[in-house]
């Protein structure tokens, strides 16, 4: 084991979480290996959340940051969500029980003489206990806004399913089948399930191996698309990927006008031009990392805007009123005060969940802007794509 290694939970092999990309593109793995990892907002909250689920789960106290009403909410509807499952769980088997076997574990395949070949890391598994049979449930959440592949389709639960096979031989449980749950609070409808016999965990190992071994082989091919591209971290330095910003460039060109593509083409463009985006934020980032850090000759970071922003309106209305009593009145002080509606969201949601624990963030958010339609305005953002499948 080399020192990187030694540091790393994955221990350099490839991860169930990345087995949606590596699928389509194996080349991907070693590309990534060799860039930095990067921060983001989205999952900085990411971690943050799994992290109040385990304990949400597991009963511990919360130590962590204080999570904000809507993190909260989002939690508590991953929750019930859960409990949709296991209620859809017992329906097929009366009596069933569920036990929590563990949070947020890390195991690795291995072949008989202890191989590892990759690693994946479930957010819950439970034993599920019925009077005549017993079955495992792994659950994975995911935070984003973004839909990903429902259950049966989806690579990362499809290769968590053998680690699970494997622990359950490891304690020398034998089940009846591993019930694999995708779990999208942010995304409306239930959430999706499915269940893995013998024959469907097997299909399942060979598969994931398939995926793995591929993405181990330092020659492994890369195919570059929107999907597998979107969250890979080595689009910066791909040829791949540079390659197809420049088809997306010279897309135009051929007839130039948008009303002679045809729908396929558009679509084609469509895909492009999100690639290219993807694509030009990368590597706008990964430089912005070089110029900060002073190695890029003839290039430095301007300094950051500053803003400020009134946080105690009634104190500076005070302040600016005793100075000029005639021009400051409290009605021209009003007038330039906007309400910060996700604070006051918040606020009123905690007065709504007093009064009514049943209270949601949605229907607390309903209430408010209902009560003070006369008081402010609503704006719509133009909508998003949408792609609906045929
Ligand atoms: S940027 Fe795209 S083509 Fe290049 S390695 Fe990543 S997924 Fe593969």
């Amino acid at each position: 084991m080399d020192i990187l290694s030694a540091y790393d939970p994955r221990q350099g092999l490839p991860s169930a979480s990345a087995f949606g990309r590596l699928a389509l593109c194996p080349g991907s793995f070693t590309m990534e290996k060799a860039c930095p990892d990067e921060s983001s907002d989205a999952a900085s909250e990411g971690t943050l959340l799994h992290a109040y689920m385990e304990q949400l789960l597991t009963g511990e106290p919360w130590e962590g940051t204080p999570l904000t009403a809507e993190q909260v909410e989002l939690c508590e509807r991953a929750m019930r969500l859960l409990d949709g499952v296991k209620e859809m769980i017992e329906r097929d088997n009366p009596g069933a029980v569920f036990h929590l076997v563990s949070t947020e574990e890390r195991v690795f395949y291995r072949n008989l003489f202890g191989t590892a070949y990759y690693s994946g890391q479930w957010d819950a598994l439970f034993e599920v206990n019925c009077p005549d049979s017993s079955f495992m449930m792994v659950a994975d959440w995911k935070f984003g806004r973004v839909e990903v592949d429902s259950a049966e389709a989806n690579r990362q639960l499809e290769a968590l399913v053998p680690l699970v096979a494997q622990k359950e031989h490891n304690d020398n449980a034998i089940h009846q089948g591993i019930y694999a749950a995708i779990i999208q609070p942010r995304v409306a409808g239930p959430a999706s399930v499915a269940f893995y016999d013998a024959e469907a965990i097997d299909q399942a190992e060979q598969r994931s191996l398939a995926v793995a071994k591929a993405a181990m082989d330092p020659d492994a091919p890369r195919y570059c698309s929107e999907e597998a591209c979107r969250y890979c971290r080595a689009k910066a330095v791909c040829h791949e990927a540079a390659a197809m910003v420049q088809q997306a460039a010279l897309i135009a060109t051929d007839r130039d006008k948008w009303e002679l593509f045809s729908p396929d083409e558009k679509i084609q463009a469509y895909r492009l031009a999100k690639t290219a985006k993807k694509w030009a934020a990368a590597a706008e980032y990964r430089f912005e990392q070089d110029v900060a850090a002073g190695l890029i000759p003839g290039f430095e970071m301007g300094p950051g805007r500053t803003s400020f922003t009134v946080t105690d309106p009634s104190g500076a209305f005070s302040a600016l009123n005793a100075e000029f009593p005639e021009v400051v009145t409290a009605e021209a002080f009003a007038g330039c005060c906007k309400v910060g509606i996700t604070e006051l969201d918040k606020l009123v949601h905690e007065a709504c969940k007093a009064a009514n624990p049943k209270a949601t963030t949605k229907s607390s958010r309903e209430w408010l802007r209902q009560l003070l339609a006369e008081y402010g305005e609503s704006k719509t953002t133009k909508g998003s794509v949408k792609e609906i499948g045929q």
